[in-house]
């Protein structure tokens, strides 16, 4: 497809990846600096315009993540395209800047018992918690993105009532957070549940500052992201493979909606991703070798297998 000729009636669907954070965070074995650094170029490459690049929480928590001070400020980084971090505290913050981050991500969740066992405190004192820092990040002149997990499900608790997700949302963007992405962290949502929380979100939070961040753990995330993009929202978190998971989703979770899965969905559709789906095969390959497994996304493993196949008779 080329960018242009269908460009007049085409939406844009911005598509946030989030593989070399929210992905790799869950692989067990560490890659190499380099590589990640390789990893982010590549995507942004492919047409990404948004990639969440590392995180600065403490080195101990999060070993995978302990070279953001490295990886950020290695990557080469091309006008237009954004560049994020998460950042937990003001510590995280002060290293963050250092590296050169210009936008930030803070992660709230929408379950009082989900933001106990992750976050090691209560709703509402993990808002308190990044109050300042958002704040601080807004001096410095940085772009905050707000996460909210559990919006559709958690696995402690179960339901989580809408309500719950609308209060962390609004309290988010008080605090000035320029996008709020909502994050079914266990993949447990469905199409008509997504409908009814879009709507209520809707209600406090312009859907152009809407994300979603959907989980494939019950096979889901695309149904679900597609449902919210029909309910007007533009900006949809990714993960090229599918890589990613959740340490409370179960063993066998598997992780974010497949950036490959999205891209493959809008093809020819009134949206537009600006993103090559091809780029994006090879990016999937690339990553594959280095985390010594194949990557879930099924859209990527049937074209890959196609490619194999017929490589002959092309
Ligand atoms: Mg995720």
């Amino acid at each position: 497809m080329t960018a242009g000729s269908e460009a007049a009636n085409s939406q844009q669907v911005r598509v946030i990846e989030v593989g070399p954070r929210d992905g790799l965070q869950n692989e067990q074995q560490i890659l190499p600096a380099a590589d990640k650094v390789e990893l982010v170029q590549r995507l942004v490459a492919t047409g990404i315009s948004a990639v969440e690049v590392t995180s600065f929480v403490r080195p101990d928590r999060v070993p995978q993540l302990a070279d953001g001070v490295a990886v950020f400020p290695a990557v080469q980084k091309l006008p237009g395209v954004r560049y994020i971090a998460l950042v937990p505290n003001l510590a995280g913050l002060q290293a963050a800047a250092e590296a050169g981050v210009q936008e930030i991500a803070v992660f709230g969740a929408a379950s009082e018992q989900f933001s106990q066992s992750n976050l090691g405190r209560g709703i509402d004192d993990s808002l308190k918690m990044f109050e300042p820092v958002a704040a601080e990040a807004r001096l410095l002149g940085m772009i905050v993105r707000g996460y909210v997990s559990t919006v559709l499900g958690c696995p402690f608790s179960g339901h989580v009532p809408v309500g719950n997700v609308v209060r962390v949302v609004r309290a988010l963007d008080e605090m000035g957070c320029d996008e709020i992405s909502l994050g079914d962290t266990i993949g447990v949502g469905t199409p008509h549940a997504v409908n009814e929380l879009i709507a209520q979100v809707e209600t406090v939070l312009a859907v152009q500052r809407i994300a979603v961040h959907f989980h494939d753990t019950y096979g889901m995330g695309l149904a679900n992201s597609m449902a919210a993009i029909q309910a007007g929202v533009r900006a949809v978190d990714t993960s090229i493979g599918g890589l990613g998971g959740c340490p409370f989703a179960g063993r066998n979770a598997t992780g974010n909606l497949a950036t490959e899965d999205l891209v493959y969905a809008l093809a020819g559709s009134e949206f537009d991703t600006g993103i090559d789906l091809d780029g994006l095969l090879q990016v999937n390959s690339w990553l594959a070798e280095r985390v010594g497994r194949a990557l879930p996304s099924k859209v990527a493993a049937a074209l890959l297998a196609k490619q194999a196949g017929t490589s002959d008779a092309k």
